[in-house]
C-alpha cells in the first residue's frame, strides 16, 4: 500500500472539527455524495465530450496522485461522505484505480463505491473490481448500433462495452445502470430498444440530457433532446409507467409492469433536481467544485502541497460547500468560463 495510514491518523487526531458533522449550505441542503474525476484521459473521443486530435491534457504533476487522492477520500469520509463515485476522463485507464477502491473499502467509511466508465476495459476488469469492493457501475453506451457507435465515439469498440456489459450482469455487482446522453436525430429513434433492456435484466437505463461542455459545439446543433419530451415520448409507447423510487438526480423514474429493470430520464441540463442535490465534485487536478456548473473552483490540491494539515482541508471543504448557490442557472450565470470539457468534471 502507497499510502501512509499514521501520518492520516496523526492529522485526524490533530484536526479540531468533530467527526459527525456533515457538510451543509445556506440552503438546508447536505452533501454526502462525493464524484472523483481520478483522470481526463480516455480511450474514447465521444464528439459532446472532446475533440478529436489536440485535447489539452494536463501535464501529470498538476493532476492528483494516489496518496492525495486517498487522503481526500478519508477526509471526506471523515465529513460524513458515505457515497463515492470515481469518473473521468475513463477511470479504467488509472492503473491504480483498485487500489483506490480498495483503500476506500477498506480504510474508510464510505458504505457505496461507484463508477462511471465506458466500459470499453471493463471486460478484462469486472470481476477484480466486484472483489475490490465495488457496489455499483454505470455504463455510457450511446447506442446500440456499430456504425453510430463509432460516429459518436470515433473508436469501433461496442463489441467490448456490450461483452462488460454481460460480464457485469454476471458479476454478482449490487447496481447497474446503462447512461445514455440522449440527442435527436441521432438516439432517438432507440430509446425503445434501450428500455427493452430492462425487461429481464436488473438494471437501471438513464436517459441523460446533453449539456453545453464540449469544446465542438455539437450543443448548438439541434440536438439537445428535454427530458419532459423523452418522458412524453416513453409514456406514448408504454402504458404504464410505475413511478419508483431513484437516485436524487433520478427525476423521473419508472418500471413497466413485468419489466425486472428500472427507466430513468436525468434532466441535467433542465435542472429540475438542484433543491435535492447531494453532490461534492472533485476534479482530477485537484479542485472541487460545489456545482456541475459552477464558475469557479476551491483548489484542495495546492492546499495539500503546501502543507496543510488534514483540519484545514475539512474547513476548506465545508466552506466550499456552504457558498453552493441555490441551482445550477444561478451558478452558470456567475460568469462564463464553464470548464470546456465533461472529462475534467467527470458528469
Ligand atoms: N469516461 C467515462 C464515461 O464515459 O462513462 C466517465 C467520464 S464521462 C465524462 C461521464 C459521463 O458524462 C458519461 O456518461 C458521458 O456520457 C457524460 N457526458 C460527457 N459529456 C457530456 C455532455 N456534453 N452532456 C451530457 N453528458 C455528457
Ligand atoms: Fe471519454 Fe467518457 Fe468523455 Fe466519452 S464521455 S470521451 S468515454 S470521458
Amino acid at each position: 500500500m502507497y499510502w501512509n495510514e499514521n501520518e492520516m491518523k496523526t492529522d485526524i487526531i490533530n484536526s479540531g472539527i468533530p467527526k459527525d458533522i456533515s457538510i451543509k449550505d445556506h440552503f438546508g441542503r447536505t452533501f454526502n455524495y462525493l464524484r472523483f474525476a481520478v483522470n481526463e484521459e480516455c480511450n474514447l473521443r465521444c464528439i459532446y465530450c472532446m475533440p478529436e486530435e489536440g485535447v489539452p491534457f494536463q501535464e501529470k504533476a498538476r493532476l492528483l496522485g494516489k496518496n492525495e487522492i486517498c487522503r481526500i477520500i478519508k477526509i471526506m469520509s471523515d465529513l460524513g461522505i458515505s457515497k463515492i463515485r470515481f469518473t473521468g476522463g475513463e477511470p479504467l485507464l488509472r492503473k491504480d484505480l483498485l487500489d483506490l477502491i480498495k483503500y476506500t473499502y477498506q480504510k474508510t467509511d464510505i458504505s457505496s463505491i461507484h463508477l462511471t466508465t465506458n466500459g470499453v476495459l471493463l471486460p478484462r476488469n469486472i470481476n477484480q473490481l466486484v472483489e475490490a469492493g465495488l457496489d455499483g457501475i454505470n455504463i455510457s453506451l450511446d447506442t446500440l448500433n456499430k456504425e453510430k457507435f463509432k460516429k459518436i465515439t470515433r473508436r469501433e469498440e461496442l463489441e467490448k462495452v456490450l461483452e462488460g456489459l454481460d460480464l457485469a450482469l454476471s458479476s454478482g455487482i449490487k447496481s447497474i445502470k446503462v447512461n445514455i446522453v440522449a440527442m435527436r436525430d441521432f438516439n432517438d429513434d432507440e430509446i425503445i430498444d434501450f428500455v427493452e433492456l430492462t425487461r429481464d435484466n436488473d438494471i437501471t437505463v438513464r436517459f441523460i440530457e446533453l449539456m453545453p461542455f464540449d469544446s465542438h459545439q455539437i450543443w448548438k446543433t439541434g440536438k439537445f433532446y428535454k427530458a419532459d419530451e423523452i418522458v412524453n415520448d416513453l409514456k406514448s409507447h408504454y402504458n404504464i409507467l410505475k413511478p419508483v423510487k431513484g437516485s436524487s438526480t433520478e427525476y423521473y423514474i419508472y418500471k413497466i409492469k413485468e419489466y425486472i429493470g428500472r427507466v430513468a430520464v436525468i434532466p441535467s441540463y433542465s435542472r429540475n433536481l438542484c433543491s435535492a442535490c447531494n453532490r461534492i465534485r472533485i476534479t482530477a487536478d485537484g479542485n472541487l467544485l460545489n456545482c456541475l456548473y459552477s464558475q469557479s473552483e476551491t483548489n484542495i490540491r495546492d492546499a495539500m502541497r503546501t502543507g496543510m494539515q488534514d483540519s484545514g482541508i475539512e474547513k476548506l471543504i465545508i466552506g466550499a460547500m456552504q457558498k453552493k448557490l441555490k441551482n445550477g442557472w444561478i451558478a452558470q450565470g456567475q460568469g462564463n468560463d464553464l470548464r470546456e470539457s465533461m472529462t475534467q468534471i467527470g458528469g
